[in-house]
C-alpha cells in the first residue's frame, strides 16, 4: 500500500470516529448526535459555497450572513459532543427554521429555503421516540408554517433583488444541500434498522432450528417431523411414500453396563448413520428416547424396505468404543407404505405395532 493511501486511510478512520464519538452522557444512542454532526459539516460546506458565490454576485450582506451561519454551525457541530440528544434535535430544528425564514425574508420563496420544512420534520420523525400523535402534530404545525409563510412571503419582494440568474444558482445549491442533508438522515437511520432487520430474521432463523432440532442427536424432533409430514401429504395425492419407526434393541443394557454417557455416544452414532441413510431423499427424527422415524418420500414400501436393509447393516457394524471395549448394537424397523385413507396418526401406529411385532419376534428385524 503505498504512503497516500496508508494517510488517506488513516485521517479517514480518524474522521469516522471523531463523527461516532459517544456524547458520554445518559443512555442514549449516540445515532442523533452522528446524524447533526454529519448535517452540520454539509451545511458548513453549503455556507462555504454560498459565500464564494455571495462574494461572485456581489452581494455582500448575503456572504455576511452566511459566515455568521457558517459560524452558527461549527457551534451546532461541537455542541453535539456536549448536549442531549433532544437539546441537540430541538436546537438544530429552531436554527434551521430562524435561517429558512431569514433567508426567505432576504432572498424571497424563489430561494427554496422554505424546505427546510422537510428535513426538520424527518430529523424530528427519526430522532424523536415519542409517540405517534406528537409527530402527526409537529407535522401539523410545520404544514401550517408553509402555508403561512407562502401567505406572508409569496407576494412580497424580498428583502434584497436578486436577478432569475441568481436565484436559479441560489434554488439549485439550495436543493442540492437540502436533498443530501435528507438522504444522510434517511441513510443514517435506515442503514441501522436494516442491520437490525437482518439481525432479527438470522436470530427468528436460529429459534426456529432450536426449537425443530433435538439437542443431543441434531436430528429433527418430533413436532418438526410432524409437520414435515403433513407438508408431505398435502403433496401426496401424486406420490407414494413410506416411513418406518425404529428402536435400538436392549438399549438399556448399554445405559446400565457402561454408562449414560456412552448410551449418548451410541444415539449419536446411529443418529448419524440415519443421517447420511436420508440425505436428499428423505429425512429422519428423533422420535422419543431411542426411537427413531424415517420418512423415505417418493418410496414404496419395497424401495424403503430395501433402504432399511442398508441401515439395518451399518447399525450392525457400528462400533463405539466405551474405554478399551466395544459397545455394539442392533436395531428393529416397523415399515409402512403410506395409507392416504388412513391419516398420518394411523399410518404411524401401523409402523408401530410392526416395531413391536419385531421386538417380539426377536428384534433385529425389518417388519413390513
Ligand atoms: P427394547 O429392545 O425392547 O427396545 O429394549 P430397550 O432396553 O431398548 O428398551 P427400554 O424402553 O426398556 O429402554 C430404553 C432406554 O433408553 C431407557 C432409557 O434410559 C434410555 N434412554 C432414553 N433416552 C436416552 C438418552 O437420551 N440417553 C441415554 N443414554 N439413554 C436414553
Ligand atoms: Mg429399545
Ligand atoms: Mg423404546
Amino acid at each position: 500500500m503505498s504512503w497516500g493511501t496508508t494517510l488517506m486511510l488513516g485521517i479517514i478512520s480518524k474522521f469516522n470516529a471523531y463523527i461516532n464519538k459517544d456524547i458520554g452522557s445518559d443512555n442514549e444512542s449516540n445515532k442523533i448526535s452522528v446524524t447533526i454532526r454529519l448535517l452540520c459539516l454539509i451545511v458548513m460546506v453549503y455556507f462555504i459555497v454560498r459565500m464564494i458565490i455571495d462574494v461572485a454576485f456581489g452581494i455582500g450582506i448575503l456572504a455576511m450572513c452566511d459566515f455568521v451561519t457558517f459560524g452558527v454551525s461549527i457551534c451546532g457541530f461541537l455542541a453535539s459532543y456536549h448536549i442531549s440528544k433532544n437539546a441537540l434535535t430541538w436546537m438544530f430544528i429552531i436554527l434551521t427554521s430562524v435561517w429558512g425564514i431569514a433567508n426567505i425574508w432576504m432572498c424571497g420563496m424563489e430561494s427554496s429555503a422554505q424546505n427546510f420544512i422537510l428535513l426538520v420534520i424527518i430529523l424530528y420523525y427519526f430522532s424523536s421516540y415519542g409517540r405517534y400523535w406528537f409527530k402527526a402534530l409537529f407535522s401539523l404545525v410545520y404544514f401550517g408554517f408553509y402555508m403561512l409563510m407562502g401567505r406572508l412571503f409569496a407576494a412580497k419582494d424580498p428583502y434584497l433583488t436578486i436577478t432569475g440568474m441568481q436565484n436559479s444558482v441560489y434554488h439549485t445549491i439550495c436543493m442540492a444541500m437540502m436533498i443530501v442533508c435528507i438522504s444522510t438522515v434517511a441513510y443514517v437511520f435506515s442503514k441501522d434498522s436494516q442491520t437490525l432487520e437482518n439481525k432479527l430474521i438470522e436470530y427468528n432463523h436460529k429459534l426456529e432450528e432450536k426449537a425443530s432440532t433435538d439437542p443431543l442427536t441434531l436430528l429433527y424432533n418430533r413436532g418438526k417431523a410432524l409437520e414435515l409430514l403433513e407438508k408431505l401429504v398435502k403433496k401426496s395425492d401424486v406420490n407414494t411414500f413410506s416411513l418406518s419407526i425404529c428402536d435400538i434393541d436392549f438399549f438399556k443394557r448399554v445405559n446400565d453396563n457402561f454408562g449414560h454417557d456412552i448410551g449418548d455416544e451410541v444415539l449419536k452414532g446411529i443418529a448419524a448413520i440415519l443421517a447420511k441413510a436420508t440425505k436428499n431423499r428423505g429425512f429422519v427424527a428423533r422420535w422419543g428416547g431411542e426411537e427413531f422415524l424415517i420418512v423415505f418420500p417418493e418410496m414404496n414400501g419395497d424401495d424403503a424396505c430395501a433402504s432399511l436393509y442398508n441401515i439395518q447393516n451399518d447399525v450392525r457394524k457400528m462400533v463405539v468404543m466405551a474405554g478399551d471395549k466395544e459397545v455394539k448394537v442392533t436395531m428393529t424397523f416397523g415399515l409402512t407404505e403410506y395409507d392416504a385413507s388412513l391419516g398420518i396418526d394411523q399410518n404411524i401406529k401401523e409402523a408401530d405395532n410392526k416395531l413391536y411385532r419385531g421386538k417380539e419376534s426377536g428384534r433385529d428385524k425389518i417388519v413390513y
